[in-house]
């Protein structure tokens, strides 16, 4: 009988050693997989929008002598929603912020003035210049000047845009003409360079924690 509870007992103490050992297991393998979960998710929090790129130029548009003010709410970023997409919308990547219609903001690498246009639903090239609601083309009656820091260019929708940049297009009037508005054209990019943005979707500024963390981890 004695035998027999040793036996038992022998028998359940193996039992609860070797459940001893399954739970171990089991809780180092959740530890394994938290710490796992945790630091990739730490990573991709500290890694998230790092080479985020973000500086501004100043831009005009004039048609025959009128500045395009650009009124329409859908010109600005703050009409999107923010998307924590890895990749950027063209629009994420650069465009304009209410109130500053004459400050474009580049978000990202190789951004070109021709992709600036697009997102204002404009488009540039060397014989035309064409808003949302005209399309102008150059003849003898209407020359469309490109004029980038003080110089007249072809059209440059190619290009990349360079921080402090200054860019006017000029539909109509004379050399001299366009010269004058280009000259009256803002530059305060540097201003711009120099302060993050107010309650702006793309780049890190404008991803508060939270916004990160729910990205990272939904
Ligand atoms: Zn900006
Ligand atoms: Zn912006």
């Amino acid at each position: 009988m004695a035998e027999q509870n040793k036996d038992a007992d022998r028998q359940d103490k193996i039992m609860d050693f070797s459940s001893l050992k399954v739970r171990q297991h089991a809780a180092a393998l959740l530890i394994a997989f938290i710490l796992g979960a945790f630091s990739l998710g730490l990573y991709r929090f500290a890694t998230y929008g790092v080479e985020s790129v973000h500086y501004h130029a100043n831009f005009g548009v004039y048609v025959n002598g009128e500045q395009d003010i650009f009124e329409d709410y859908s010109f600005y970023q703050e009409l999107e929603s923010c998307s924590l997409d890895i990749e950027p919308t063209a629009k994420e990547r650069t465009h304009i912020h209410q109130p500053d219609n004459d400050v474009v903001h580049v978000h990202s690498e190789a951004v070109t003035w021709g992709h600036f246009f697009e997102t204002l639903g404009y488009s540039i090239g060397d014989n035309h210049f064409a808003t949302r609601a005209d399309v102008h083309v150059q003849n003898t009656d209407t020359i469309i000047f490109y004029i980038l820091n003080g110089e007249l260019v072809g059209s440059p929708e190619q290009q990349h845009i360079v921080s402090e940049d200054k860019f006017a297009v000029v539909v109509g009037g004379s050399e001299q003409q366009a010269m004058e508005l280009y000259r009256s054209a803002s530059t305060n990019a540097s201003e711009f360079n120099a302060s993050s943005d107010p309650g702006a979707c793309t780049s890190n500024e404008g991803h508060s924690v939270t916004s990160r963390l729910k990205a990272i981890f939904q």
